[in-house]
């Protein structure tokens, strides 16, 4: 990931945390050390830059690369925001901004940008055929219906079979970064789905924590 940004006040903590999060994170100060850089996954460009306007930059970058490019920016005015997706960025974000939040718009920009990242194959756990592609789910051969949401969140709990996701996690990565409805709402989905799978112990909850995929032949 490149972070691009001026203030050493922020690019310190901004990368260090990312890099906690486990991404590799390279960090320049210029609009002209932006556009030299090469070999990046994700652009994280502030506006407000020294030499280059950070529009400028973007527009550059974009029109080179599809590489997803997420602004940050102490500018909030709409038609920023308007121009900053006009001029190719991915998303954008006004500062001040939380970490969490950030993570996640990474994210899903990361996933937006690259459908060919998915597995070409489905996915098969013991019984269980996830297939990303198509967001379809098949249980001992035969298809079932999920919801949008609900596939969402089998998807998610699968990346890591067996592994436990928190339901801030869920909530960060199957609901919006801004949600802040009842927490109940990951219960009934949860139910929703074991439902639908034919067996509660696909999955699988971790009292206090959240919940993982169970290991069913
Ligand atoms: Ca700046």
């Amino acid at each position: 990931m490149l972070v691009v940004e001026d203030d050493d006040a922020i690019a310190a903590p901004l990368a260090a945390g990312l890099e906690r999060e486990g991404f590799e994170v390279r960090r320049v100060a210029t609009g002209t050390a932006a556009l030299e850089a090469d070999g990046v996954d994700v652009v994280l460009l502030d506006l407000g830059l020294p030499d280059i306007d950070g529009f400028e930059v973007c527009r550059r970058l974009r029109g080179r690369s599809d590489v997803p490019i997420l602004v940050i920016s102490a500018r909030g005015e709409e038609i920023d925001r308007v121009v900053g997706l006009e001029l190719g960025a991915d998303d954008y974000l006004v500062k001040p901004f939380g970490f969490r939040e950030l993570v996640a718009r990474i994210r899903a920009v990361t996933r937006r940008t690259a459908p060919s990242a998915e597995p070409a194959r489905p996915q098969q756990i013991g019984s269980l055929e996830i297939d990303r592609r198509t967001r379809r789910v098949r249980v001992a051969g035969v298809e079932v219906a999920l919801t949008p949401k609900e596939f969402d969140l089998l998807a998610c709990l699968a990346e890591e079979p067996g592994t436990v996701v928190t339901r801030q996690e869920l909530l960060d990565e199957v609901w919006d970064p801004h949600w802040y409805g009842p927490s109940r709402t990951i219960d009934v989905h949860v139910a929703s789905v074991r439902k639908k799978l034919g067996d509660p112990r696909w999955v699988e909850t971790v009292r206090g924590v959240g919940f993982r995929l169970g290991a069913l032949p």
